[in-house]
């Protein structure tokens, strides 16, 4: 029997403008051990204090989880000296930047984001029924100029991953508050993803946070507690936009294991400390080894490289030489940047390999012989 696939119950508006998000590549046919720098992962995985928190939290599975997540939060709080009254935890950042858009945006309203700006502000923005705004960046870094003249009456919310993904550049917080200053109709979101990967004393935005009544910052346990796989982010700032938020969240929307796994990984400093500093390190040495074999990238802040070439062919030409040799990255032709290919900086081994790799490409391009 054929399925009658025919309705006239059409979707809200905007939902069908939704491209569907994809997710870096994790296999290559034919090829075994694969080395996957496409997520943006970290190499070491998660805390084992966290492992064995999740194995722990699986002889509860029959219990539904607690709705408050007070214990986490408080954890949060305790780390980064913040008021867990503030906090609220969602399935992944991603799901705080969808609650945003549920709550302040809709019909007839805009949401700004630069223009090689992580694809879920526009996904969020579509699903709420709102218009999305691409602004213009300037050489790939986020131009607060060109977002405030791109601000109208109907802005309400700004998305702003700062350092950005992927082009790895970060601006100053005072550009930031200069930003929150000059639109107070919008709610500027800090995406701070990548803030622990910056270094030194840098905050996130949490400061600016605190102090500004429409700036809220966003950060996860995806990318430096290397807990991807477990769902958990959260977003911190004025009381009353919490409160709104925590209207429209699920009760149960973190699992028992999340909430605990998560709280393991933010009090366990060490392994964060490891991955950290490995991260620098190897970031630099990466960034250094590529342009020595031709190929430049901006300062990267965050835990990935953006390998800029000559043009689209090159990259496109590099990314399948890398895939025949088991390494693979992410293409970002749909962040507007066909001329680049995004590498997570992993391991010490990897990167090594990597920039090997790719050094023979370049040789193999410019006609010449491998060393
Ligand atoms: C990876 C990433 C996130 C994190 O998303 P989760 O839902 O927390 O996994 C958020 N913003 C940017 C820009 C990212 O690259």
């Amino acid at each position: 029997m054929s399925q009658n696939t025919d309705t006239n119950i059409a979707p809200q508006p905007g939902i069908m403008e939704i491209a569907l998000y994809e997710g870096g590549a994790s296999k290559v046919a034919g090829i075994e051990n694969v080395v996957k720098l496409s997520s943006n992962e970290n190499p070491f995985g998660p805390s084992e204090k966290a492992r064995e928190a999740v194995i722990r939290a699986a002889h509860s599975m029959h219990r539904y989880p607690n709705t408050d997540h007070a214990a986490l939060r408080q954890a949060i709080a305790e780390v980064h000296a913040l008021d867990p009254d503030r906090i609220i935890c969602g399935v992944g950042s991603d799901e705080i930047i969808h609650f945003l858009c549920q709550a302040y945006a809709g019909p007839g309203t805009e949401v700004l984001f630069t223009e090689h700006g992580f694809l879920m502000y526009r996904i969020s923005a579509h699903a709420a029924g709102a218009t999305p705004v691409q602004v213009a960046e300037r050489d790939r870094v986020t131009d607060v100029d060109a977002l405030i003249a791109g601000a109208s009456e109907r802005t309400r919310l700004v998305f702003l991953a700062n350092p950005n993904n992927p082009t790895g550049t970060m601006i100053g917080l005072p550009e930031i508050e200069r930003l929150a200053r000059a639109i107070p109709q919008a709610i500027i979101v800090i995406d701070a993803a990548y803030a622990e990967y910056v270094g030194g004393d840098y905050d996130g935005g949490a400061e600016l946070a605190t102090r500004l009544p429409n700036v809220f910052m966003t950060r996860t346990f995806s990318k430096i507690y290397g807990l991807g796989g477990l769902r958990v982010g959260w977003g911190y700032g004025a009381r009353e936009i919490v409160d709104v938020l925590n209207r429209i969240r699920g009760p149960f929307n973190l699992s028992t294991a999340a909430l605990e796994g998560a709280e393991a990984a933010v009090r366990d400093r060490a392994h964060f400390q490891r991955s950290q500093s490995e991260n620098s390190r190897m970031r630099a040495w990466l960034a250094e080894a590529l342009m020595e074999k031709g190929v430049p990238s901006d300062t990267s802040c965050a835990n990935f490289i953006l390998a800029r070439f000559a043009d689209v062919p090159t990259a496109e030409a590099c990314d399948a030489f890398l895939k025949a040799e088991g390494l693979i990255v992410r293409r970002v032709a749909s962040y507007g940047l066909p001329h680049c290919l995004r590498i997570t900086v992993g391991d010490e081994a990897s990167c090594r390999r990597i920039a090997h790799v790719i050094g023979a490409f370049m040789a193999e391009r410019a006609g010449g012989t491998e060393a």
